[in-house]
């Protein structure tokens, strides 16, 4: 028997999906991806990219306090480590990883089944569709809500491939700890919201963080813009673009040289580390030729505030599908409207 209802993804999207396609009794599927070293290097393993986060301050509902009781008694003790640890003791806003194996409880809570996979391929030609994992399943199911998300943009350099996973990262939270970054100078690109997040995060190991900026203007919110002008270890340079890592094979990153796009010129900044924070590009790949994308490769939605797609019975929430507001609390709601369609989707053709 064909299933339901399969979600691919496991970011907020996907639970939100989940939670509301397991109370209607459509008994989802989960497969939230895949825990590879592939994945882990492009920022893509199971939980999404707030996975890869800290505090998040702006989710409805979990202001600053004492989560951490909620927390431990909600996610199972087998992916505390792998998920959660260090668990953070202190009074805090919720954490991107707390909400996300929090929210996966909840629909694990309601009965959705989880499947640690990703989606390699798709048939979506005639119904039943098919998916087919990394693992080598095949699944069918009568609709389909993709989650995939996006993820981290690099520069395209080859010193930057080189020096991946030594020194140079897309994940402060994933990788600012390690003791090759610690007490070093370190260099940030970018002048978004994830730029400012990432280098306030390093202030915590690093002597100081360099913000390299192509323009002299931010797009991050005004709050977070007060945060990188303000910290006493972060130093901005506008006008700025990395030109090469230098390195070498024995200590990895050990400077980076930056051009002045404005004046011409460049200069060799001594750093251990270069943590990319410049956008991202959509998880699609695996729904090329099956299913409209837009021309940066995100899924087109076909309809004004509903989540189909070019597919009947196909349907799309969160970064996927959107390159505009690509928040936790847009794409849990657009998780919950996916759900909703696909379920009068399911009803009006009597499945
Ligand atoms: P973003 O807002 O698109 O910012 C990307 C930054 O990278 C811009 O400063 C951009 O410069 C720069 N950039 C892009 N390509 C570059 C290149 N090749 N070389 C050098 N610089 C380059 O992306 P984001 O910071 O990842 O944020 C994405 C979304 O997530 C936003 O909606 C943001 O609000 C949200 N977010 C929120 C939080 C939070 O609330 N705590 C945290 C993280 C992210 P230009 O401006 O010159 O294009």
């Amino acid at each position: 028997m064909p299933e339901h209802v399969v979600i691919v993804g496991s970011g907020p999207a996907g639970w939100a999906a989940a939670i509301y396609a397991a109370r209607a009794n459509l008994h989802p599927l989960v497969l939230e991806g895949a825990e590879t070293e592939e994945n882990r290097v492009a920022g893509t393993l199971p939980l999404g990219q707030l996975n890869l986060t800290t505090e998040v301050e702006n989710y409805p509902g979990f202001p600053s306090g004492d989560l951490h009781q909620f927390v431990r008694s909600a996610v199972p003790k087998e992916r505390v480590e792998t998920y959660l640890e260090p668990l953070h003791e202190h009074p805090h806003a919720v954490t991107g990883p707390e909400l996300m194996n929090l929210m996966r409880q909840q629909a694990t809570n309601f009965g959705a089944r989880i499947i640690t996979d990703d989606v390699v391929n798709v048939d979506l030609s005639r119904q039943p569709y098919k998916l087919k994992t990394l693992g080598g399943q095949t699944h069918e199911s009568l609709t389909i809500i993709i989650a995939t998300g996006a993820r981290a943009n690099y520069l395209g350099l080859p010193s930057e491939e080189k020096y991946k996973n030594r020194g140079v990262s897309a994940c402060a939270v994933c990788d600012g700890a390690l003791p090759r970054f610690r007490n070093k100078p370190l260099v940030v690109v970018g002048g978004g919201d994830s730029a400012v997040e990432e280098a306030t995060y390093l202030t915590k190991y690093a002597s100081a963080v360099h913000m390299l900026m192509r323009r002299d203007v931010f797009r991050a919110s005004k709050i977070m813009q007060e945060r990188a002008l303000s910290s006493p270890k972060i130093k901005l340079h506008y006008f700025r673009e990395v030109d090469e890592v230098l390195g070498d094979d024995k200590a990895g990153v050990t400077g980076i040289r930056v051009k002045n796009n404005r004046e011409g010129g460049s200069e060799d900044l001594a750093a251990s580390g270069l943590f990319l924070a410049i956008g991202h590009t959509p998880n699609t790949d695996f729904l090329k030729g099956q299913i409209e994308l837009n021309d940066k490769g995100y899924i087109k939605y076909t309809t004004l505030m509903r989540t189909f797609t070019s597919k009947e019975g196909v349907f799309a929430a969160g970064d996927v599908a959107d390159d505009y507001y690509r928040q936790a609390i847009t794409s849990a709601g657009t998780g919950c409207m996916a759900a909703l369609d696909a379920e009068r989707y399911l009803a009006a053709k009597g499945l």
